[in-house]
């Protein structure tokens, strides 16, 4: 930690957070653009209240029900991602028999070996990523699209955060089922794929722990109904209702907190 930040501060926990980021930026795991994702994300995030809401908790259960069903479901891990939820991935990832590939957007195989490493310390084991067997996502120009032939370019359900929209579409175009982490529910990447859950990263992929907990002795055929029953427009359109709900109160409040 670069500054002692007093635990009184009203936004202690969001500037811990940042603070991680930019540590984990020194050493070489979040790239410049990942902290400028990150500002927006947090903008987002501050118009939502900081929490998780229905529509999220819905799009997280999917998830996890997808992937206990997935013949080989994937957590494509980035800088961001892991800098925030190392521990957590490595959970939701024996939770629900994901493997764990690092894919990385600005790839450079000394990143891809660090996230590596920073997943291994958090327990993972046999982390994709470094000295696979390389395969070419279509529609991604190398290195953008490099992913392993055994993660995955073969697997049919992926889970991605923190992720820019071509990628998204790619793999979607690649015929795989794709949940996004995205706290934007206008980028593309929350309107491209399946399954968009409009939560923080950190806090989406706790609950998914949670959630497998509970699922994890699940029949399929629950698991089943769970995903059928699942309409990504109607939670996408929620997240928007929500957003314009709270500007709404905003707007005719004007002032919307204590201040002492
Ligand atoms: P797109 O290409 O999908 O239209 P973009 O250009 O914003 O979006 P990126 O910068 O690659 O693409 O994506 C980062 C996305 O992740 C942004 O939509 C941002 O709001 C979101 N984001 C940033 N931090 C978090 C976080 N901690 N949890 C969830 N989402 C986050």
């Amino acid at each position: 930690m670069h500054w002692d930040i007093p635990r009184s501060h009203p936004r202690y926990e969001s500037l811990v957070v940042r603070e991680k980021l930019v540590e984990a930026f020194i050493d070489g795991i979040v790239v410049p653009q990942g902290l400028i994702a990150h500002g927006r994300g947090e903008a987002f995030d501050y118009i939502l209240g900081e929490r998780s809401h229905p529509f999220a908790l819905v799009a997280e259960e999917t998830t996890v029900a997808s992937m206990l069903l997935a013949r080989k479901p994937v957590i494509s891990v980035n800088g961001n991602y892991a800098a925030l939820a190392a521990r957590e991935i490595v959970e939701l990832a024996k939770l629900t028999g994901a493997l764990v590939e690092v894919n990385l957007f600005y790839r450079t195989e000394e990143r891809v070996a660090k996230i590596a490493r920073l997943l291994e310390r958090e327990g993972a084991q046999n982390v994709l990523g470094v000295g696979c067997e390389k395969a070419q996502i279509e529609g991604l120009e190398s290195p953008r699209g490099i992913v392993c032939r055994d993660g995955i370019y073969t697997a049919d359900f992926i889970l991605v955060a923190i992720e820019d929209g071509d990628r998204t579409q790619a793999l979607r175009k690649a015929g795989k089922m794709v949940a996004a982490i995205d706290l934007n529910p206008f980028s593309r990447t929350a309107q491209t794929a399946h399954i968009t859950i409009v939560d923080e990263a950190r806090r989406a992929t706790k609950n998914m722990i949670e959630i497998a907990l509970k699922l994890g002795e699940a029949k399929r055929s629950k698991l089943e109904e769970i995903v059928k029953n699942y309409d990504n427009r109607k939670v996408l359109a929620e997240a928007f209702k929500t957003i314009m709900m709270r500007l709404s109160e905003a707007t005719e409040k004007g002032v919307i907190m204590e201040i002492p």
